[in-house]
């Protein structure tokens, strides 16, 4: 098996299962972040937490090109592109990006990835060195991970890119839909913002977390963009997914097909989902979710 791996994390959330991989197939594992909670690796490389991605991407980049490690695992979103991205020409080879599965042999490893708007899928495989970018549950949490020294990350000035200042965002409920056993995926068929509250009913008595389709977030902007699920948005696989006034789109659907039990709740006998749920409701949402609510209770 290979030699030596780098884990770029920041996220704790994303941080179990890179480093659980990273470790149960790779001899030596370095981390790179700048969160100080972490650990899990034989040695942690810090900067400072105030850092954004594009400040650190110099010394990270310097980093990777000093220890030539064999795969460099980098956590999804931006910022673990943009470091994938660099990690990549350093050592010569390409990234693979949104990875949904990754397997590892002597020679390199091979990635599965979403493509054709979630159509089908495309496997790649990478001979070391190999730089990977995992999407959430490309790897599983737990398995024995390292302890080890921690060392200061020196930041270097990024060329060409002056810090103006910082703005701090508004703050999130953090969602971690990945781990939710059961989620309610809310789409456009909800109708309108006054029939949050009646979802967030339901999802509390149900224990769930919300989740919803990309035309819910960037659309109607009903809930954040973190909370949209799909080959664009987060992967999940609940034991249960309820899914209100959802059409049943590919790009949404990929996103949810690992879930053990597929509801749904739609007007409509011909919409796609009606053919992909293990259960359906036809009906009007404004009549069915106040019903449910009241059963439930
Ligand atoms: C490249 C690309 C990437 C994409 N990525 C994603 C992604 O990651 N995630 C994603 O979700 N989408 C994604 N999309 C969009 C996707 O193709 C669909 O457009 C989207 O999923 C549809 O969202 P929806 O089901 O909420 O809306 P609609 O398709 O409009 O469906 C609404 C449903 O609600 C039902 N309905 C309407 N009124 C009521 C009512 N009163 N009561 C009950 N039911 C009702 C309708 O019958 C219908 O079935 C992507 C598209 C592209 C091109």
């Amino acid at each position: 098996m290979a030699n030596k791996a780098l884990v770029f994390v920041n996220d704790a959330d994303a941080a179990a299962p890179l480093l659980a991989a990273a470790c149960a197939n790779f001899d030596r594992v370095l981390l790179a972040t700048n969160n100080p909670s972490l650990s899990g690796a034989d040695e942690t490389y810090l900067y400072d937490a105030g850092a954004t991605a594009v400040q650190a991407v110099p010394a990270v980049t310097s980093l990777i090109a000093a220890q030539r490690p064999d795969a460099v695992l980098c956590e999804a979103g931006a910022d673990g592109k943009l470091v994938a991205g660099y990690a990549a020409a350093a050592l010569g080879t390409s990234p693979i990006c949104d990875a949904t599965s990754v397997s590892f042999s002597a020679e390199g490893l091979e990635a599965a990835r979403m493509v054709y708007g979630g159509g089908a899928v495309a496997l790649e495989r990478s001979a070391w060195p190999a730089v990977v970018v995992a999407a959430p549950g490309a790897f599983e949490a737990g398995g024995a991970v390292r302890t080890g020294e921690v060392h200061t990350l020196e930041l270097s000035a990024p060329a060409g890119v002056r810090l103006l200042g910082v703005e701090e965002a508004a703050p999130e409920k953090k969602v971690n839909l990945n781990a939710a056993k059961c989620v309610v995926g809310v789409g456009r068929g909800l109708g309108s913002e006054e029939n949050l509250p009646l979802v967030e009913e339901l999802a509390g008595l149900m224990g769930a977390e919300i989740g919803c389709t990309r035309p819910a977030a960037e659309e109607e902007h009903w809930y954040g963009k973190e909370r949209y699920i799909g080959v664009s948005g987060c992967m999940i696989k609940p034991a249960v997914y309820l899914a209100l006034g959802i059409s049943g789109q590919v790009q949404h659907m990929v996103g949810v097909n690992q879930a053990k039990t597929i509801f749904a709740v739609d007007k409509s006998d011909k919409a796609p989902i009606v053919e992909q749920a293990d259960h359906v409701l036809i009906g009007d949402i404004k009549a069915v979710l106040p019903r449910i609510i009241e059963l439930l209770k």
